[in-house]
């Protein structure tokens, strides 16, 4: 019996703990955090109010206030249980980074006091010269900081033995640079916000708007594997995915998995992860079977931008944390089988203001809906002329196997508006008198917009930037990726199409004297200009890619090419402008990220290799033995007499031997070129390498992979070590 074999006997379900969790969640949402609520308990008003100020308006409290807070979070915190604390960031490697310290403090010789200062609140500094940086620190100024965020509230993270309490920081150099992916976010929320805010002031219903602020929803797709299976794949311990792997006779095709019943084991997982979440205040909202087997999906109520990226974050890792305890690993990566669905992570985003109205909602009024019409050409605009950093957001080595694939949006970005609001643009388009009354707006059909349902907008799944009612949804955003940088960048190009709109309507209002007219002249205008982004058809269809070409829209498959767009000129001066990220933050970021894509495909080739020579070679030379052998004894057979076999039989037999000793070959050859291949790519600079990798290397790896799965499919099942697609995916 092979181990998978032996694998199979230990699959049993696991005894779990009942969850002690009240029934009401909303008894207990929240209890592990440090919100506002909470503090509210602890703090005096006056301290409070300057808190409030702080993240309203960015005013820093003082060093006094500071330590009170500091004080009343760590009594809080220990009240809960917590005996360490640390500063949680987001480093721009893509996991979350913690450096706990305890409480403790000495007070005398063997004696120990539990202290927590206003200063190590507000600023820790961990050892973090192993942190990537590209190139922002020297290394005698390897230093890094931590700097308290905040507006996202501190949490207890619970393990069996201990609690932590979890201050979430950006983290900076010396000389305040990112080193982060929260400070961008922060930065592009800072924007967007002046921006929108300058344009909202510009219509007389709105002159008292104060904020406005980027909400997002994250939806996040993952797939879910037994643990034994996985503890026997290299290639998923090793990587997040399968390098090599014969499709199952059944895949997706019948299309029964697709919000069909939750299997229990699944549903028992569902229930401890959003229990975890509600105690970590994450509004947790759907769970449903995806396409593909034992995918799935949990989708939270949209917040503020900067939290929920927060959230996402710690939603992924509760997920692999209580998979684990389940008996099952959670696969986050954005392409863990071939030939069956890959994961993303929707991105809902829209505009709020500080009186909480969606400002892509159209509204009650023409007024109100003059305005929508406004924002929505200022996010048609951003993406006409921004698509190449909208693509350079979700560029990573695993979301380079998804885009395109027929299951995702391809590389090339457009736009979705679904009919109602494309009719309605195409009549601004058509004419737009000089004076317009309010009659007129009527007679354009803006006066009484409907209110957008879901169902007549969200027919098509397979745009990249999709209009769904009252939000757009950007679809191209990995499933394992940080969500932070692609808000940061969707937020930075529609605060600059935000000023341009503005700008444009003050200008031209200026000459007519007609703010209506105006307004929509200046739409009307962007529309015409913009048309080239909109694509309401089919996004998976070879006719768009042709169509898209014709249109000049980027259709840019690689990762490393992708990446390009945030070393371009023009982009480069737009964040600067907008102070999201300075010149040597986003050369830093481009340098990272092109090392992180080779560094994760010289991982998966070097792994396929050890797979190749420890695992499938060996079984192939057991089943060439075995073949031979037969052979062997039927030639004697047949010479001595004593068996009648028929040439043909023979011939068989000849050509099933000869055509397993070449696909060994061939698997054999390809991974000495793979090999010869990593250490050519040894000698030259990280960009060349990249381009070597995607042109080169991924080809390869999947002609190997070739190869092998077409030996899993003749090999004896006792020779074939690693766990088969049929297993890990249908076997509950
Ligand atoms: P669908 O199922 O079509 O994707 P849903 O209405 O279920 O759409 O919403 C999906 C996600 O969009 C949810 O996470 C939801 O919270 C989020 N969402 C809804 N409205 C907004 C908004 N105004 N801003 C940001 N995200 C939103
Ligand atoms: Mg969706």
């Amino acid at each position: 019996m092979s181990i998978r074999q032996k694998v199979l006997f230990k699959i049993k379900s696991l005894e779990l703990d009942k969850l002690e969790m009240p029934e009401k969640v909303s008894s207990y949402f929240g209890e592990n955090t440090f919100s506002l609520e909470t503090m509210q308990k602890h703090i005096s008003k006056n301290t409070l109010e300057a808190f409030k100020i702080w993240i309203a308006e960015g005013k820093t409290i003082s060093l006094v206030q500071a330590n009170e807070i500091a004080n009343a979070m760590k009594d809080w915190a220990m009240a809960k249980g917590a005996t360490y604390y640390t500063h949680w960031f987001q480093p721009m490697t893509g996991l979350t980074a913690e450096k706990h310290d305890s409480f403790i403090s000495f007070t005398g010789p063997g004696k120990v006091i539990e202290k927590f200062s206003g200063n190590k609140l507000i600023q820790g500094e961990p050892d973090a010269s192993s942190f990537p940086s590209g190139g922002i620190r020297a290394t005698f100024e390897a230093r890094g900081y931590t700097a308290w965020d905040p507006s996202s509230p501190a949490f207890i993270v619970e393990s069996k033995l201990g609690k932590t309490l979890c201050i979430p920081t950006i983290f900076i150099s010396y000389h305040g640079e990112a080193l982060d992916k929260k400070l961008p976010l922060l930065r592009s929320d800072e924007a967007l916000n002046k921006a929108a805010v300058g344009l909202l002031k510009l219509f007389e219903h709105n002159k008292e708007v104060k904020k406005v602020i980027s909400t997002c929803g994250a939806e996040q797709e993952y797939f879910l594997i037994d643990k034994n299976y996985y503890n026997l794949r290299q290639d998923l311990i090793m990587t997040g995915r399968t390098l090599v792997g014969a499709p199952s006779p059944k895949g997706q095709q019948l299309e029964d998995q697709y919000f069909g019943t939750i299997k229990e084991r699944v549903v028992n997982f569902m229930f401890e992860v959003a229990s975890e979440a509600y105690k970590l205040g994450i509004p947790v909202m759907t769970r449903h079977n995806e396409v593909a087997p034992h995918q799935y999906e949990f989708a939270p109520i949209f917040e503020e931008s900067n939290i929920a990226a927060d959230h996402n974050q710690l939603l992924m890792e509760l997920m692999k944390k209580i998979a684990l305890k389940h008996g099952m690993v959670c696969l986050l990566h954005e392409k863990p089988f071939a030939g069956i669905n890959g994961s993303g992570k929707h991105l809902n985003w829209s505009l709020a203001d500080n009186q909480g109205n969606n400002l892509l909602n159209p509204g009650q009024t023409p007024e109100d809906n003059l305005q929508f019409l406004a924002v929505l050409a200022a996010v048609l605009r951003a993406v006409y002329l921004h698509g190449d950093l909208l693509r350079a957001s979700v560029a990573l080595a695993g979301n380079e196997h998804r885009l395109g694939a027929n299951e995702a949006p391809p590389a090339i970005i457009s736009v979705f508006l679904g009919e109602q609001l494309n009719s309605i643009l195409d009549m601004i388009e058509r004419g737009v008198k000089s004076k317009v009354s309010k009659a007129d707006i009527m007679d354009f059909g803006i006066g009484r917009l409907p209110t957008f349902s879901k169902d007549s907008t969200d027919r098509n799944r397979t745009s990249p930037f999709a209009f769904t009612g009252a939000k757009f949804e950007f679809r191209a955003v990995g499933s394992s990726q940080n969500i932070s940088t692609p808000i940061a960048i969707v937020n930075t190009i529609i605060a600059e199409s935000l000023d341009y709109v503005a700008e444009q309507i003050k200008r031209a209002t200026a000459v007519k004297k007609d703010f209506n007219a105006s307004t929509l002249q200046v739409i009307s205008k962007i529309v015409k200009e913009t048309k080239d982004i909109r694509f309401e058809g089919n996004n998976y269809s070879q006719d768009w890619v042709k169509e898209a070409k014709k249109r000049g829209l980027p259709n840019v498959s690689s990762t490393a090419e992708a990446l390009e767009a945030l070393t371009k000129k023009e982009n480069i001066a737009l964040f600067e402008k907008y102070k999201v990220f300075s010149k040597e933050e986003l050369i830093a970021r481009y340098h990272i990220w092109i090392h992180m894509y080779n560094l994760t495909l010289e991982i998966e080739a070097n792994t396929l290799n050890e797979m190749v020579n420890a695992s499938v070679v060996p079984a192939g030379y057991k089943y060439e033995k075995l073949l031979a052998s037969t052979l062997e004894e039927l030639v004697g057979l047949k010479k001595s007499a004593s068996l009648k076999i028929n040439a043909a039989v023979l011939t068989d037999k000849k050509e099933h031997l000869s055509d397993v000793i070449l696909k060994i070959y061939y698997v054999r050859k390809n991974a000495l070129e793979m090999i010869k291949l990593l250490n050519q790519a040894k000698q030259v600079s990280n960009e060349k390498r990249s381009e070597l990798y995607f042109l080169k290397l991924k080809p390869l790896m999947e002609h190997i992979r070739k190869h092998v799965d077409a030996l899993e499919s003749v090999v004896p099942d006792d020779t074939w070590d690693l766990p088969k697609y049929r297993e890990m995916l249908f076997i509950n």
